[in-house]
Parts: structure tokens; sequence; C-alpha cells
């Protein structure tokens, strides 16, 4: 059965003692998950620490810790970068890669992307993937063809077994992150057919139909229930609303 995800993204957000507050009252008021449902707190690298002891501690199934980034190098001069193996060791299971942040102001190509999930792979993480168009893209209506290049730039290589078993995609247009303009159900599950049919044509419609593909960009709890219902749509990754216990928890329950 395909997995359904709710993964928030704090960004350069909270300090250690308001992340342990937040974190603490999410985990302490959300439902229990069903088996194929998961929650995933991506904080700040300051607080994978202290958030990796929250998350052993709590009794709830299904709640990981993520990560916004990583080097593709496992040690090195590469000053200020962040490698896997210190991930691992603060308990981190999911890494975002190729945020539209990072492709846009720290200039990560496709290319550079690719190297990095070759490398997440390899420390047996799973990969919260994100793609999506800026606005020019959208009103120039080719934003399949911009996601397409996305993922088979950094994706495609992968076998289908690989791909399975670490990738999750989230298509996150960009006219839509932050902005309180949210896409319409049909915007986002055309595209998410669309995403899922490329799937199924490079490697095949059983492999498609297994992959978790989350929508982000301005979901909060009065349209993430209607978000989620598409047939396409197994989830969300969320911004803004994933800092405040009280957003981020009806985004949960819209999980069921
Ligand atoms: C994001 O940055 O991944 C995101 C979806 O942000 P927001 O929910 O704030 O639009």
């Amino acid at each position: 059965m395909r997995k359904k995800i709710v993964a928030g993204n704090w960004k350069m957000n909270t300090t250690i003692a308001e992340g342990k507050l937040l974190l603490d009252s999410v985990i302490s008021q959300m439902p229990a998950l069903a088996s194929n449902h998961q929650v995933i707190f991506c904080v700040p690298f300051t607080q994978l620490f202290v958030a990796n002891e929250i998350v052993n501690q709590s009794s709830k199934h299904n709640i990981f810790l993520g990560a916004q980034n990583c080097h593709d190098k496992a040690a090195g001069a590469f000053t200020g970068e962040i490698s896997i193996p210190m991930l691992t060791e603060v308990g981190v299971h999911s890494v975002i890669i190729g945020h539209s942040e990072r492709r846009q102001y720290f200039g990560e190509s496709n290319t550079f992307l690719k190297a990095k999930v070759d490398a997440l792979i390899a420390a047996n993480k799973q990969i919260l993937f994100c793609c999506g168009e800026p606005l020019q893209v959208r009103e120039a209506n080719t934003q399949n063809e911009y996601v397409t290049a996305q993922l088979k730039e950094s994706l495609f290589h992968l076998s289908p077994e690989t791909f399975m078993q670490h990738i999750v995609i989230a298509y996150e247009p960009i006219w839509a992150i932050g902005t309180g303009v949210t896409a319409s159900t049909e915007q986002a599950q055309e595209m998410h057919a669309s995403i899922r049919h490329l799937l199924a044509e490079t490697y095949s419609a059983e492999m498609a139909n297994e992959i978790t593909i989350l929508y982000g960009g301005s979901c909060n709890g009065s349209n993430a229930k209607e978000l989620f219902s598409c047939a396409d749509v197994d989830g969300g990754l969320i911004g803004g609303a994933a800092l405040k216990a009280e957003l981020f928890l009806p985004i949960i329950q819209a999980l069921a």
C-alpha cells in the first residue's frame, strides 16, 4: 500500500527551546497513525540531537526525524556543510533534497542533486525529493516539461526497486510556496497524475502506483483535506503551517 506522509519543513526557524515545545506539543496531541502513514519533522540542524530524543521517547509510531539538506561527500573541506554520517549519528531518517529555496538561493543543479540522491541511498535514507515550477513556467503552460526534466536528471538513473524503496516526490509549485496562494485541487491532481504517468512510462505502472507524491505550497488546515483527497496526492510537505501545533495538527488529521 502507498505510504501517506505529512512532513513539516521548519526551514531556518525556531530556537532549540522553541522547537522542543513545538515538537512536544504536536506529538502529545497527534492521533495514532495508520501503519502506512508517516509524520516527519524536518527541523534545523542544531535541533536534531534533542528532537531525536523526543521522537525516540514517544510511544507513538511512524514519527520520523528529517533534515533539510546534506552534502554528498562523507567528510572533507566543505565549510558550513553537513554530511550524511553526521545526520545518521543524530537519528535522521529522511532528508529533503532539491527544495526550491536550495535550488534558487544556493544554485543547486539537477546534477548536484543527483549526487546527493546517490549518497543518501547508499546511507539507506528516505529522500523527500522536491520539484516544481516557477510562475513564468506555469504561465507559459510548460510546467510538465519543467518538472519532467527535474525528475529525469536527478532520479531516473535509479532502478525501480531503489526508487520505490527510497524516493518520495514532493511537488511544490514555487509560486505557491510561502505565498498563501495554494494550487487548486485540479492543478495539484493534474501535475501529480502527470508525474505518475511519467513514472509508469519510464518504469512500470506497478512501480508508479507505489510512489508517494506529496503536495507542497501554502497547504493548511483548511485546504489539506481536499488536497489529500485527490487520487494522486499522498500527503503534504508543509512549511509555514508546520511552525504552530494548532496549525500542523489539522493537517496531520487530514491524512486519515
Ligand atoms: C515549503 O517550503 O516546502 C512549503 C511548502 O512552504 P509553505 O507551506 O510555507 O508554502
